[in-house]
């Protein structure tokens, strides 16, 4: 982690046992890839998907199929462990969180049953994934919008559903840190994107989403997308590999315990700017179609880095063209995997 303060940590025990809920999923994936390259021993990965299904299945780390709303499968899950990063949720793009509020609430089941199991494991550190749909929803009605802070999340008016099951959950950690002495970090993700996550099936996000339409449109002839809303709205885009280094330096700075944090980019673009992106990694002109009765979400959304920036020395940074290249040429190849009947992901 390039940052001031992390240089100057001591070198971490690679032999404690790291424990990731939602290993088969997105950022659980790389996150697990993560802190095998750099030399972790023991890591624990765990996901209620069939292993068949997980976007990573890393070389050396021990992988669990659990459901982990039950508690009993949590107790399981943590044991011995020193440092445990809880990313499992049921969760999807704009058009499942809309959708869906009732199972986006559920998913408090397994934030209280793993931070109880965490702490009676003795964890050392707790690190839990939490979003930028706490943020009041009132403070997100023009595209135009000022950056959230995180003191934006109170007074309280979150995205029904998945946005108050994240606040609740938040608060969970930080009262586990005030009344039972278990160190906590919280990080407020803004829109994380890159290969190895989902990218069809309802629940992928827009960066994802866009990639696959003009995969589809070039390849089927029709040069056209279909975009939900009119375009206008914004939003900003954190590449994966700087969400995984941010998880890393937040959960190991003690500034920052019980402390929610943005991780975001704060580069602000709207819907049409990304598909111009897209369409400029694809090379091929797209007809733009507006879709204005499908889910959007709130009007504006942006990152306030300066509470990274003074902890950490550092933000996520990744240029949205470079990640997004990256991110559309995975996405071709699966496209044209699953077309051949050929296995995708691993
Ligand atoms: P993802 O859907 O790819 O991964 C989540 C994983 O959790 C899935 O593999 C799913 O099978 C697993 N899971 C769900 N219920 C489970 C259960 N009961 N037991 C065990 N595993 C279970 O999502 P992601 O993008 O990797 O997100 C990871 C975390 O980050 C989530 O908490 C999400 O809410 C949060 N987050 C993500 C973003 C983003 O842009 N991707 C933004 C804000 C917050």
């Amino acid at each position: 982690m390039p940052t001031k303060k992390a240089a100057a940590m001591p070198a971490a025990d690679k032999s404690i046992q790291i424990v990731i809920g939602g290993a088969g999923g997105f950022i659980g994936g790389h996150l697990t890839r993560y802190f095998v390259n750099k030399g972790f021993t023991k890591v624990r990965a765990i996901d209620k998907k069939p292993l068949p299904e997980w976007y990573q299945r890393v070389p050396g780390v021990e992988c669990l199929c659990l459901d982990l709303s039950i508690e009993k499968n949590c107790r399981r899950a943590v044991e011995g462990a020193t440092e445990v990063y809880q990313l499992a949720a049921d969760m999807g793009g704009m058009g499942f969180i809309e959708r869906f509020r009732i199972e986006c609430l559920r998913s408090v089941l397994i934030n209280t049953h793993m931070i109880e199991s965490a702490y009676r494991a003795g964890c050392a550190r707790y690190f839990y994934s939490s979003s930028a749909c706490v943020y009041n929803t009132d403070l997100q009605k023009d595209p135009n919008v000022r950056a959230l802070k995180e003191s934006d999340a109170y007074p309280a008016m979150s995205e029904r559903g998945y946005g108050w099951e994240k606040l609740i959950s938040e608060m969970f950690c930080q009262e586990y840190w005030a009344e039972r002495g278990m160190k906590t970090f919280i990080a407020r993700f803004h829109n994380a994107y890159g290969p190895w996550g989902t990218w069809e099936g309802g629940r992928e996000k827009a960066p994802a989403a866009l990639c696959r339409k003009i995969i589809k449109a070039i390849d089927d002839g029709s040069r056209t997308i279909q975009i939900w809303g009119d375009g206008t709205r914004t939003r900003s885009f954190m590449y994966i590999d700087d969400c995984v280094k941010g998880i890393d330096g937040i959960t190991h700075c003690e500034e920052l315990i019980a402390t929610p944090i943005n991780l975001g980019t704060s580069e602000l673009v709207t819907v049409n700017e990304l598909v111009s992106i897209i369409e400029k990694i694809s090379g091929v002109p797209i007809k733009r179609k507006y879709d204005l009765s499908a889910p959007q979400g709130v009007h504006g959304r942006n990152s306030d880095n300066t509470m990274i920036q003074k902890v950490l020395g550092w933000e996520p940074d990744t240029p949205l063209r470079v990640g997004l290249k990256k991110t559309y040429d995975w996405i071709k190849d699966q496209y044209y995997l699953k077309k051949a009947g050929k296995r995708t992901i691993d």
